[in-house]
């Protein structure tokens, strides 16, 4: 066991996940997730992994303070008790930077006031990021506390990327420009990608597929990005598990107009009813793919439209970057759909053995959590599906910015 760890937390509305990581050897000593969080009643839940063994909890879970407290006590129960660690510091994902972050940050009370400035433009999820900082720096004080954004790899857009074409002078007042999000997997990602083939990644040509619960695609020349399909705000892009991703802006001047909703009814309807959840009622993808083969037949034919929408727009974002780079060496799938979902996998790619691009259906239905190739060989394109791991990405992040 490393004595130099890194706690690893990120925070969402609900929910905290951690995990304790050893930086040097890239392996997680131990990892939970306290889910439930501020939920009525004696719902909350938490399950805690060490050395192969689960611990779990419930109970009731009101706050991100109580959170924590249940995190320290599965360590203690565990058998490996937090304090006894000598953390080298906390690093948390935040999801938005704004135009103020480029890189890991330590935190303190100036850069606590800049994420909360910059909050209005990552609803679902700055202000709970916030929350999980501010509650980690009660529990363990004199623990140094490192911010990591998931807006930062995407600093590299060139401006005609990050550009909206809207009044020049009114984006400036209100920083509306495209910002991109999901960076730090992009970027661990595209780095696997390279020491995986054994290739330097200045030599490579990257499209990264991010089809989890959120969804997003990048565009990575030689390791640095240059294009992706997240904006101003998550929100932009791929169907998402709950948000719709791209839509004609004159949709939301309809549903404004005629349709009755105002800006907080539509934030709930973009960002929280929409993407598969709002096709087919559901926004978890395994129960999307038990649906399509469900006795129901309109509720079977309704996941079975989500799932081609998700996987047409997956591919159109592929054309565009294959148009975006001029060439592409590496195609790879991550995140929880991309990882363990083959037939998305097949469907996004169909019919591109005339750009080189072929999926191997035995290697695409190999189930692993390895990197894995899953073209033929010899294909110009090579097509991947590389395990995402953030949290090692923002330990090693918190380990740079410690020092
Ligand atoms: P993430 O946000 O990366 O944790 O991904 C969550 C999504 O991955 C959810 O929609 C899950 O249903 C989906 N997912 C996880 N495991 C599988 C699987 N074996 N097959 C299909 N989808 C999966």
């Amino acid at each position: 066991m490393t004595d130099r760890p890194v706690l690893v937390v990120n925070s969402g509305s609900s929910s905290m996940k951690y995990q304790l990581v050893d930086p040097d050897a890239g392996v997680a000593v131990a990892s939970g997730v306290v889910e439930r969080i501020g939920e009525p009643g004696a719902a909350g839940r938490a399950r805690h992994s060490f050395a192969g063994n689960d611990t779990t909890f419930s109970g009731p879970i009101p706050d991100h303070a109580a959170a924590l407290e249940v995190m320290r006590q599965l360590f203690v129960d565990s058998g490996r008790p937090l304090r006894g660690e000598r953390l080298v510091g906390i690093g948390h994902r935040v999801v938005h930077g704004g135009d103020v972050f480029a890189d890991p940050v330590l935190i303190d009370d100036a850069v606590l006031r800049q994420i909360r400035a910059v909050s209005g433009l990552a609803p679902l999820h700055n202000p709970a990021n916030l929350t999980g900082i501010e509650q980690a720096a009660r529990a363990f004080p004199g623990i140094p506390q490192v911010a990591v954004f998931d807006t930062a790899f995407f600093r590299t857009l060139p401006a005609a990327a990050a550009t909206y074409a809207i009044d020049a002078d009114l984006a400036a007042r209100h920083a509306v420009r495209r910002y991109g999000f999901h960076g730090t997997s992009h970027q661990y990602v595209s780095g696997q990608v390279a020491t995986v083939l054994g290739r330097p990644l200045a030599d490579l040509d990257q499209i990264v597929l991010h089809l989890g619960n959120g969804a997003s695609a990048s565009a990575v020349r030689g390791g640095v990005a240059v294009e992706t399909s997240m904006g101003m705000t998550p929100l932009e892009g791929l169907v998402m598990g709950t948000r719709s991703g791209d839509l004609d802006p004159g949709v939301l001047l309809h549903l404004a107009g005629p349709g009755g909703l105002d800006p907080a009814g539509l934030d709930t309807l973009l960002n929280r009813r929409s993407g598969l959840l709002g096709l087919a009622g559901t926004n978890d993808f395994r129960d999307l793919q038990a649906m399509m083969d469900g006795p129901d037949a309109d509720r079977a034919a309704a996941a079975r439209l989500a799932f081609d929408v998700f996987c047409h727009r997956v591919r159109k974002y592929i054309g565009a970057y294959l148009a975006v780079l001029g060439r592409v060496d590496v195609i790879t799938f991550t995140a929880g759909v991309g990882e363990n979902a083959p037939a998305v996998r097949a469907q996004v790619l169909a019919g591109l053995e005339g750009l080189g691009i072929v999926v191997d259906a035995d290697r695409n239905a190999v189930r692993s959590r390895d990197a894995r190739i899953i073209s033929p060989p010899d294909t110009p394109v090579t097509v991947m599906v590389v395990p995402t791991n953030e949290e090692l990405a923002i330990a090693r992040a918190t380990v740079t910015v410690v020092g």
